[in-house]
């Protein structure tokens, strides 16, 4: 620990968001970062407190608390305030393969653990990393790094996500030869198709992928396992496979007359719409799905409807409401919410910035459900029927909403996105390698070997575990890697 007075003397110092009118034009990043300077004395904050729950990534309550990748943070923290960024680098380069994904869109599990944020604010744990991988990428230390000796042995990647990402590098740093497949024109997954620019610049994940490629990783892209390429070829040719396709079946919404309006979108075809559209021609070829000047309606408050939010802003629509069927969280944590658990507390995050900047208040509606879609004379959206809920056991002691009588209200709209979360990993990809599924429609395979039922193929990441970050995502695809060079070495 560098200055054990530190979090006495220094306050707590993120980096500046951009003002949401100037970044309302772009969909640049929104987040800038502290000059190294004073990043340097943010790191004076941590107290290396001996008890570091931020670098445990535990379960409390159901919810993880720490870093799921276990990274040295107390070590890194004191090398930044040393401004030892080299080393700084090499010890998160232990943990972590993509601190620069981490370190721009991870929720920071490891703040919520920080014993500084026992009685006040936690060390800026997820800028430090951010801070270290950029300027280390800037000081050009970063670079491929293939293995001297190779194994012989060829595994197919199916998915190029952070979990499919993270165990084509731990084969590959392990000399097996690894071609990863992905259905999309552009790999990363989610943090490709998924997270919007303005969170994560694409030349970013691409910057990695090119690393990954020299150092021996093959992708091929446009390749839909199970689709337009044959199962029995990959199984044939490859020593292993694993899995890691994600969780992208979505879940619907129950509502009259949602199979028969035109104008309601998965969340996801929404954002993967328009990032491709961003990439290919700077949305000159049109070809993404507009929100100009229509009023929008999301339903679900996470992350993902914030960054519908966010992307319907840019477009320029005319209104927005968020819908959200949960209550409003508290501003601060409850009693039975204390330090290390996750903080249940309300989030104002960009999107909903974006919007508070232009019409004063915040775009989410509470305890709010969709009951009825209408259509003009055409089939296309008009307005949606909403009913406010009250959450109540039911005779089993089960809580559930259930309507409050006289709430009901009807709101005009030409664009509904779908933003109520996955229901787990699509059918196509399980049955065209004979994979079983949990009770929760992932593909089963054990946490310990990663194994499905089937001889030579494991899985990870969404499609095993569901929904889940990109911090799990890359922490499952390690392991997966892990588990796979030691069946590959039996
Ligand atoms: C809109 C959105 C925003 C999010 N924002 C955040 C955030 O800010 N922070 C955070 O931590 N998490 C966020 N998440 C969650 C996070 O992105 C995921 O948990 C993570 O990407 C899962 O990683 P994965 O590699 O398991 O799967 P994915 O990222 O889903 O990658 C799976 C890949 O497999 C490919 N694939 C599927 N089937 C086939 C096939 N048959 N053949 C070839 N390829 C196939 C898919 O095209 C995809 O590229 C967000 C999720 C969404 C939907
Ligand atoms: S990966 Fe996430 S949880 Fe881990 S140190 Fe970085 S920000 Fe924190």
């Amino acid at each position: 620990m560098g200055k054990p007075t530190g979090f006495l003397e220094y306050d707590r110092e993120v980096g500046k968001n951009r003002e949401p009118k100037e970044r309302l034009k772009d969909y640049k990043e929104f987040h800038l970062s502290l000059p190294a300077e004073k990043q340097s004395i943010q790191g004076a904050r941590c107290m290396d407190c001996g008890v570091p729950f931020c670098q445990s990534g535990v379960l409390f309550s159901g919810m993880v608390s720490g870093c799921p990748l276990h990274n040295l943070i107390p070590e890194w923290n004191d090398l930044v305030y040393r401004g030892k960024w080299d080393l700084a680098y090499e010890r998160l380069n232990k943990t972590n393969p993509f601190p620069e994904f981490t370190g721009r869109v991870c929720p920071a599990p490891c703040e919520a653990g920080c014993t500084a944020g026992l009685n006040g604010p936690s060390v800026a744990i997820k800028e430090n990393e951010r801070a270290i991988i950029d300027t280390a990428f800037k000081n050009g230390i970063v670079k491929a790094n293939p293995p001297v000796k190779r194994t012989g042995k060829k595994v197919a990647v199916i998915g190029s996500g952070p979990a499919g990402l993270a165990t084509a590098d731990t084969l590959n740093k392990c000399g097996h030869k690894v071609t990863v497949f992905e259905r999309s024109d552009r790999p990363g997954g989610l943090l490709m198709y998924g997270i919007p620019n303005m969170k994560l610049d694409k030349e970013v994940i691409l910057r990695r992928i090119n690393l990954m490629a020299e150092e021996g990783i093959r992708f091929v892209t446009n390749a839909n396992i199970g689709e337009n390429y044959d199962t029995n070829e990959i199984l044939d040719e490859y020593d292993a496979v694993v899995l890691a396709t994600g969780a992208s079946d979505p879940r619907d919404l129950v509502a009259k007359g949602r199979d028969e309006v035109k104008g309601v979108h998965f969340a996801v075809d929404f954002l993967k719409a328009n990032t491709k559209s961003l990439l290919d021609s700077n949305h000159d070829d049109n070809n993404y799905i507009s929100a100009k000047d229509k009023n929008v309606i999301v339903i679900g408050g996470g992350d993902t409807g914030t960054d519908c939010v966010g992307t319907s802003l840019r477009h320029g629509c005319k209104s927005l409401v968020q819908f959200e069927i949960m209550g409003e969280p508290l501003k601060e944590r409850g009693d039975n919410n204390p330090w290390p658990e996750w903080p249940k507390v309300l989030k104002v995050d960009y999107g909903q910035e974006e919007f508070i900047d232009i019409y004063g208040k915040d775009p989410r509606e509470y305890l709010t459900t969709v009951t009825g879609l209408h259509a003009d004379k055409d089939g296309n959206l008009e307005s949606v029927d909403t009913v406010k809920v009250e959450w109540k056991k039911d005779e089993n002691g089960r809580f559930g909403p259930v309507p409050v009588e006289g709430s009901e209200k009807t709101y005009q709209a030409e664009l509904v996105l779908l933003a109520m979360g996955f229901t787990g990993s699509q059918n196509y990809i399980k049955e065209a390698f004979g994979v079983e599924s949990d009770a929760r429609s992932n593909i089963k395979a054990n946490e310990k070997d990663f194994k499905t039922n089937v001889h030579k193929v494991f899985s990870t990441g969404d499609a095993r575990r569901g929904q889940s970050l990109v911090v799990t995502a890359i922490n499952e695809g390690i392991r997966a890697g892990i588990a796979v060079n030691e069946f590959l070495r039996k």
